[in-house]
């Protein structure tokens, strides 16, 4: 048995981000910060708990155990010294300043100096249950105002990254280095955590979470590289169902006239407005329908994500070219780059509507296979639910 062996880390993919920690720990030589970036449920904050059980669990070799005291206490959310703080994360009030309420952390945009403040104050203690304390910032990105600098909170930051006290372990989470203040993540060792493939979301849904070979194979197409999304899609039946609709109100927009389309546009940039994430998941729905169509246009029936679609998906495929395809395609990449790069939404969607090709409409099946005609058409809610 190799001793020094990555543990059980639970974390579906990213091994050579698993290798890399596991080996830096075995070898006494773990940064004092990390920022780990990557798309939402990819596995980041997956990944930096896993890190945070590794240091302090009470296994000799082979960290995490998952099974000791250590790592159970940190699995539940419960132990003392290790901490997940976003920008919704109460906070307490001390001499210095006032505890926040609930509504004032809800509308919070970004991390408080406070919360660094707090931060720094419990780093200066030591560790109360565990050998080190360990700090996860999840939203780094929210370290820098929309237009570009940096935040008080983020300038206080580098004093903890700068002078970090010897046993506390820094892990910010975030969707890219360029999101975050330069001055922050220079100071931080990067892991980058790119789509995990597949076949090995696949294999982490049945051998960490249980699933059917078959649901695992399914899903596994579906989440677009986020192990987070596809443990959804096989464990929450509402997110399934979510799902369903989502893609139903895609190919309906696909087969609907001009106008409808920009219906469908003006609906997605409200919903954009109040749950990006549900809006940037549709896009990705977007994408996942029309490599379906591209491979039935190839005649590649395996590899399609959305099976349950498949009569739609060749009906769609029969009335176009693949250079028409790659165009929707790439204006769908188009539309989610504009977004992140904070374009005005509506004309964001409209654009990527132009991009479609008129569909003759009654020529398209609108019904997912063992769809019951009982249960007759699919409602089509507002995006994003
Ligand atoms: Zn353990």
């Amino acid at each position: 048995m190799d001793e020094s062996g990555p543990g059980n880390w639970g974390v579906i993919g990213h091994g050579g981000a698993v290798r890399l920690l596991s080996g830096a720990m075995n070898a006494g030589r773990l940064a004092h910060a990390y920022l780990i970036t990557g798309a939402e449920q990819v596995g980041r904050k997956t990944l930096a708990l896993a890190l945070a059980r590794a240091v302090s669990c009470e296994a000799e070799f082979q960290r995490p155990c998952g099974s000791c005291r250590q790592c159970d206490r940190i699995a539940r959310g419960i132990h003392a010294d290790v901490r997940v703080i976003d920008r919704h994360t109460p906070i307490r009030g001390t001499a210095g300043g006032e505890a926040s309420d609930e509504g004032q952390d809800e509308r919070r945009a970004r991390f408080s100096i406070e919360h660094i403040r707090e931060m720094q104050r419990d780093a200066t203690l030591n560790a109360f249950e565990g050998p080190r304390q360990v700090f996860i910032l999840d939203g780094a990105e929210t370290l820098r105002f929309q237009d570009g600098p940096a935040t008080e909170a983020a300038n206080a930051l580098l004093k903890t990254l700068e002078e970090p006290p010897g046993d506390v372990l820094l892990v910010l989470i975030a969707p890219s280095r360029a999101a975050v203040p330069d001055t922050v993540a220079s100071r931080c060792q990067i892991i980058d955590l790119r789509p995990v493939p597949a076949a090995e979301i696949a294999s982490g849904l049945v051998s960490l979470r249980g699933a059917s070979l078959e649901d695992a194979e399914r899903v596994s197409r579906l989440a677009d590289g986020r192990p987070g999304r596809a443990i959804d899609l096989v464990e929450d039946p509402a997110a399934r169902g979510r799902h369903q609709q989502t893609v139903t109100r895609v190919l309906e927009t696909v087969v609907a006239s001009l106008e409808a389309r920009f219906r469908y546009a003006r609906d997605l940039s409200g919903a954009y407005r109040k749950d990006k994430a549900a809006v940037e998941a549709e896009l990705d729905v977007w994408t996942s329908v029309w490599r379906d169509v591209l491979l039935a246009r190839h005649g590649v029936a395996q590899g399609v994500s959305n099976t349950d679609w498949m009569d739609t998906i060749e009906a769609i495929a029969g009335q176009v070219t693949p250079d028409t395809i790659v165009g929707v395609i790439s204006a769908t990449r188009q539309t989610s780059g504009a977004l992140i790069s904070n374009a005005a939404p509506q004309l964001a969607f409209e654009v990527m509507m132009l991009a479609l090709p008129t569909m003759e409409a009654g020529s398209v099946p609108l019904q997912p296979a063992g769809a019951s005609p009982s249960s007759g058409d699919p409602a089509v809610e507002s995006p994003a639910g």
